[in-house]
């Protein structure tokens, strides 16, 4: 007879493996079933935790290069060893993905090791098809599925990528060596991160984005002011143009492009050139059109508040259903089915969910913009501080930048923050919490800030929304 559990995840990304165990921990008898032969996910194999050792390696180098002369550090010729700094965040990458077999096991979670497929839906009975990694399939009865595909990068048309000299996010992670030039299609989170890596280590990139600015969804005093420090870093930016077509050849890849508003076209040529111009639901193979789970034509799973699809007891979570690609979001959805799940009111936050850039400086987000509000027609009031008035950034030699706090005009109430500035996803979590508790800015402004801290910028802010911040 087939085993039968009461929940099975398919997918082990951030938002499987945590609502696996969320629900393990409820009483539920749980499985995750995972494909890619390594649990995490897109975020630990080949998504946020390779990209920030990257980033933090790169992050090094650029100072000994760059920083480190102002600081009387002499540190001679600089060697870069490639292959060591790509071996460390192997290392870090399997690190975590056995952390997470670890905590499956611990908490008595069935980790299914093949591809899933949901073969009939039944209410209380669903089954789930595992293709095992040796080609062998096995068939689980489950009372609830939750689908936790995740997400793929999106094509662009006229564009092969071959992960060579045309890479994606996941081929960008793993050049042998450091290219002279590097185009990058799409100013977004993945272009800004992977683009920062590369040129920190000597290659010259060049950004081409759609549109007229980068970062589509930050606040745009911080697009702004990001954008000029990325090029005082000597990152290039192409703004408002299209690229049409990118063919490789022995002498690196000719893009075409052409400006996005119309116009004459143009060729550019670059050892490599990383697509990064969004990332699709991933939904291949599960079955979804035999069973009736509805899709949206952008191709997410349809789910209702209480995060299940239009078939009783099939859920979805993370990217798979859309709205912020973000790993902490997918966790917390995961958290959120498993309560549901069992018997337990589950609820996300929406208003309070931070995005952050891991450039350096930083760049982070939380709440609404400036333009959201405008176009709301909510009144609001603006405290601003730049890092630059900061001890401790001045101490640190990381002055670039600032930090924003929008407030209710009436009721003082935090409606927003955006920073551009060092360990800007560190401070932006004080204001998360805030958030969370219905705090105004007098609030925040009211917090004892320990000294010398940047996070006093975000004290300065809140003091700023009263018009009396007190170092400018
Ligand atoms: P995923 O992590 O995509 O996991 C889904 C898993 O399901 C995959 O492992 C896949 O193999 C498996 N799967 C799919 N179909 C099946 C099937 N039928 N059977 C079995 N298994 C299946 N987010 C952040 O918050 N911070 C960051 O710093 C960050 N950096 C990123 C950097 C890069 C380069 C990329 C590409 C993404 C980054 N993200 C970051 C986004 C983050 O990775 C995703 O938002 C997150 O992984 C989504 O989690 P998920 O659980 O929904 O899906
Ligand atoms: P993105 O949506 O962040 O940015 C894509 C960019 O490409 C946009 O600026 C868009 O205007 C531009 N674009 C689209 N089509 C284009 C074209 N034809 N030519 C030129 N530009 C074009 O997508 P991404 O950077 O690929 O990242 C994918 C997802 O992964 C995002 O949702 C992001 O949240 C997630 N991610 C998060 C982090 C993080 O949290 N630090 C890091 C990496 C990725």
């Amino acid at each position: 007879m087939a085993e039968s559990f009461d929940v099975i995840v398919i997918g082990g990304g951030p938002g499987g493996y945590v609502c696996a165990l969320r629900a393990a921990q409820l009483g539920l008898k749980a499985a995750v079933v995972e494909s890619r032969g390594a649990l995490g996910g897109t975020c630990t194999n080949v998504g946020c935790i390779p990209s920030k050792a990257l980033l933090q390696s790169s992050h090094f180098y650029d100072e000994a290069n760059h920083g480190f002369a102002a600081h009387g550090i002499k540190v001679g010729k600089l060697e870069l060893d490639l292959p060591t700094m790509m071996a460390r965040k192997d290392d870090v990458v399997k690190q975590n993905t056995t952390g997470i077999e670890f905590l499956l096991k611990k908490n008595k979670v069935a980790y299914l090791k093949g591809f899933g497929k949901i073969t009939k839906a039944a209410q209380g009975a669903h089954q789930v098809a595992v293709k095992g990694l040796d080609g062998k399939e096995e068939t689980y009865v489950t009372k609830y599925v939750v689908i936790a595909t995740g997400s793929e990068v999106t094509p662009l048309r006229g564009i092969t990528i071959d992960e060579k000299q045309v890479v994606s996010s996941t081929g960008a992670l793993v050049l042998p060596k450091v290219p002279k030039s590097m185009i990058v299609i799409g100013a977004g989170v993945i272009g800004l991160e992977m683009g920062s890596v590369w040129r920190r280590l000597g290659a010259d990139v060049t950004v081409v984005e759609f549109l007229d600015f980068i970062l589509p969804p930050m606040d745009g005093e911080v697009r702004k002011q990001a954008q000029r420090i990325l090029e005082k870093q000597g990152m290039k930016f192409k703004l408002g143009t299209k690229v049409t077509e990118a063919k490789p050849g022995k002498d690196g890849v000719t893009v075409k492009m052409e400006p996005a508003k119309g116009g004459a076209a143009e060729t550019a040529t670059a050892e490599v050139v990383l697509v990064a111009i969004g990332r699709r639901a991933f939904t291949g193979g599960l079955g979804l059109a035999e069973i009736g789970v509805k899709v949206s034509n952008r191709g997410f799973v349809e789910a209702d508040e209480n995060y299940q699809t239009n078939v009783e007891g099939i859920f979805a979570i993370g990217d798979v259903i859309g709205g912020q690609m973000l790993a902490h979001k997918a966790e917390d959805e995961g958290v959120a089915v498993a309560e549901i799940l069992a018997g337990h009111p589950g609820h996300i936050n929406y208003e309070a969910i931070a995005g952050v850039v891991y450039t350096w400086p930083e760049i982070a987000g939380i709440g609404a913009t400036e333009e959201q509000l405008k176009e709301k027609g909510i009144a609001y009031k603006v405290g601003k501080f730049p890092f630059t008035a900061n001890g401790r950034a001045r101490a640190n030699g990381d002055t670039d930048g600032f930090a924003k706090i929008l407030a209710d005009e009436k009721t003082d109430r935090v409606l927003g923050c955006h920073i551009v500035g060092a360990s800007a996803g560190d401070l932006i979590m004080e204001v998360a919490v805030a958030m969370e508790f219905g705090a105004s800015s007098e609030d925040i402004a009211r917090t004892c800030h320990a000294h010398p801290q940047l996070g006093e910028v975000i004290k300065e802010a809140a003091l700023g929304a009263d018009k009396r911040a007190l170092h400018i």
